[in-house]
């Protein structure tokens, strides 16, 4: 009870709200104090704060690892933690995935997958109503997945001389997140400054350049994803973040053949374009701590 706020601790945006009141968006400060003021700073008055980040989060340490270099082993939960107010620290595709199932695209569903291509690509699965968070809070970490391109496909020429600095290699992260996408896009159409909105912009113009871009990183996607299925056998999959916001079908289509194509005679789940947008993280967070309260 009392007065809640989510926090979705982003690569490049920090998003606060309520359940009830408007988003407030500002780009992630980039040191940990910056990071520890603008939260104090929007979440004034509250009893509980639940947070999701982009990164493998320690929840009992109330830590973060990867994506979020100015946080890595910084005690996030205890700086913010002050008299009688609840943080809850979670990753950023749980919380995403929480919020889907229960309120967005994956409503009604016994169990769903939730997938987010964004500045790396992070996963959640909710199945029996919960999510499934993994005994250390770093399950479904599909970003981190190894992929093996076959030698002299653009994926495979993609992946060279690149390191994850999660410190594993070959992560599928590397060739199909937004990172991946801005970088294999503007090497493709030779606009070294080319913002992530123009690749987008041209894709959807039908640039062809861009659109093989985009459906490399699809199909490998759509690949990973199909492993997941196999061990996961999820009733639906949910694919949200701003790549996907910004291609859309584009990126979509070649992903459902890929994913088909890799299940061979294995029933496919049905792949829904995540529905709650920006907010899906908030929710997510505030969410978890109902669950966890
Ligand atoms: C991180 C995940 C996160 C995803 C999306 C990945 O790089 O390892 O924890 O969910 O990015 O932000
Ligand atoms: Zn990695």
């Amino acid at each position: 009870t009392g007065l809640h706020f989510g926090v979705d601790l982003g690569g490049t945006k920090l998003a606060i709200g309520t359940l009830t009141g408007e988003l407030n968006t500002l780009p992630t400060p980039d040191t940990a104090e910056g990071v520890v003021e603008a939260i104090l700073a929007g979440t004034r008055g509250a009893n509980a704060i639940g947070i999701c980040a982009a990164g493998r989060v320690d929840e009992g340490g109330g830590t973060l690892a990867v994506n979020l270099p100015q946080l890595g082993g910084f005690p996030l939960v205890s700086r913010l933690r002050q008299d009688g107010c609840r943080v809850l620290l979670i990753n950023d595709a749980d919380a995403a995935a929480l919020a889907e199932h229960h309120l967005g695209a994956a409503r009604g569903a016994d169990s769903s997958l939730y997938l987010t291509v964004s500045t790396g690509i992070g996963a959640g699965l909710v199945a029996g109503g919960r999510l499934f968070r993994g005994t250390r809070g770093q399950a479904l970490e599909l970003g981190h997945v190894r992929c093996r391109p076959g030698p002299g496909t653009p994926a495979w020429t993609a992946f060279q001389g690149l390191s994850c600095p999660c410190g594993r290699q070959d992560c599928m992260e590397l060739l199909c997140s937004g990172t991946a996408v801005l970088r294999e896009g503007r090497r493709a159409t030779r606009l070294p400054d080319a913002s992530a909105a123009t690749l987008a912009a041209l894709a959807h113009a039908g640039d062809p350049r861009m659109l093989g871009v985009v459906s490399a990183a699809a199909t490998v996607l759509g690949e990973v994803l199909a492993d997941a299925c196999v061990l996961l056998d999820p009733e639906v999959v949910v694919v949200g973040g701003g790549v996907v916001t910004g291609y859309g079908e584009l990126m979509l289509a070649p992903l459902r053949s890929a994913l088909a194509a890799s299940l061979g005679s294995w029933s496919v789940p049905e792949v829904r374009r995540a529905g709650l947008g920006a907010s899906a993280g908030v929710l997510g967070a505030l969410m978890a701590l109902e669950e966890r309260a």
